[in-house]
C-alpha cells in the first residue's frame, strides 16, 4: 500500500511544534488571567528551546510596525490598517514582517493592534489585504462572518486578552455564504442537509430577509446588512458592549471590494 501522508521536512515540524507550544503557552496564561488567577505557577509555560534559530530578538518590538508606534487606541488602529489597505491596492505592499527575527519575537509575546472577523473566502486573506505581518492581528473568519458561541467567544478573546484596541467586522463583495443563503431562502428550503450548513444559512439569513425590496445589488445589500447585523450582536457581549461605551473599544463596518482589494468603511 502507498503511503498516504506527504512527508514533511524536519525544519517545518520544528515550526509547527514550536507554534502550537508557544500559543499553549500564551492560551494558558491567557486564561489564567481570565478567571483572574495571578497565580503564575499556573500561567508560566516555558518556550525556551521552542524556537531554535539562533536569531537574535526581533527588528521591531511586539505592536509596533515599520518603525510606527504602538496604537495608542481604535483609531489609530484603524489608520493602520487601512494604510495597509491603501499599500495593498497600490500593490505596494511591504515586506510582510514574517522573517525569522520576527517569529522568534513574537513566539515569547504578542500585541496585536487589531481583531478581525471575515469570511473564509480564499480570495479575502485577512493579513494580505491589510498588508500586516505576524503578530499583528488577531483574525477570525467564518463563512460570511456568521456568529457562534466559538467565534464570538474568539473576538472576545482577542479584545479582553490581547487587548486589541479595534474590532473589525468585514464583509465582502460576491460572499458565496450570503448567495448561497439568499438561493436557499427563495427555495424555501435548506440546500444541504448538515446541520453545519444549515446553521450558517439560519444564521445568516436575518440580513437577506431585511434587505428585500431594497434598490441595488441583492447580494451586496445582504453582505452589508449582515455586517450591520453582525456588529448589532456582538454589541450585546458582556464584553464588547462596555468596553465600546468605555472608550477603550472601537468597532468598524467594513467591505471588501474584490474588483478593487480595496476595504470600504461602512
Ligand atoms: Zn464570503
Amino acid at each position: 500500500m502507498n503511503e498516504p501522508t506527504t512527508p514533511v521536512p524536519a525544519h517545518s515540524r520544528r515550526r509547527v511544534l514550536a507554534v502550537a507550544l508557544a500559543a499553549a503557552a500564551q492560551a494558558t496564561f491567557a486564561t489564567a488571567a481570565l478567571a483572574g488567577c495571578a497565580d503564575s505557577t499556573t500561567g508560566t509555560v516555558s518556550t525556551s528551546g521552542a524556537v531554535d534559530t539562533g536569531e537574535a530578538e526581533g527588528t521591531r518590538p511586539p505592536g509596533t510596525s515599520f518603525g510606527s508606534p504602538v496604537v495608542a487606541n481604535g483609531n489609530q488602529a484603524l489608520e493602520r490598517l487601512m494604510a495597509g489597505n491603501a499599500r495593498f491596492v497600490a500593490a505596494q505592499d511591504q515586506d510582510l514582517d514574517e522573517g525569522i527575527a520576527r517569529r522568534v519575537a513574537v513566539s515569547k509575546g504578542q500585541h496585536p493592534f487589531a481583531t478581525i472577523l471575515g469570511c473564509v473566502d480564499s480570495r479575502v486573506p485577512i493579513e494580505l489585504v491589510f498588508d500586516q505581518g505576524l503578530g499583528d492581528l488577531v483574525v477570525v473568519r467564518s463563512a460570511g462572518g456568521a456568529l457562534d458561541q466559538s467565534v464570538t467567544g474568539s473576538i472576545e478573546f482577542g479584545i479582553a486578552e490581547l487587548h486589541t484596541p479595534l474590532l473589525v467586522v468585514l464583509g465582502h463583495q460576491r460572499c458565496g455564504a450570503l448567495d448561497a443563503t439568499m438561493k436557499a431562502l427563495d427555495a424555501e428550503q435548506r440546500t444541504s442537509h448538515t446541520k453545519g450548513l444549515d446553521y450558517l444559512v439560519d444564521t445568516l439569513a436575518p440580513a437577506v430577509r431585511q434587505v428585500v425590496g431594497k434598490p441595488g445589488d441583492r447580494l451586496t445589500n445582504a453582505v452589508q446588512a449582515n455586517v450591520a447585523l453582525t456588529l448589532t450582536k456582538l454589541r450585546q457581549s458582556s464584553v464588547i458592549g462596555p468596553m465600546e461605551k468605555s472608550g477603550k473599544l472601537k468597532l468598524a463596518a467594513a467591505y471588501y471590494e474584490l474588483d478593487t482589494g480595496r476595504v470600504v468603511l461602512l
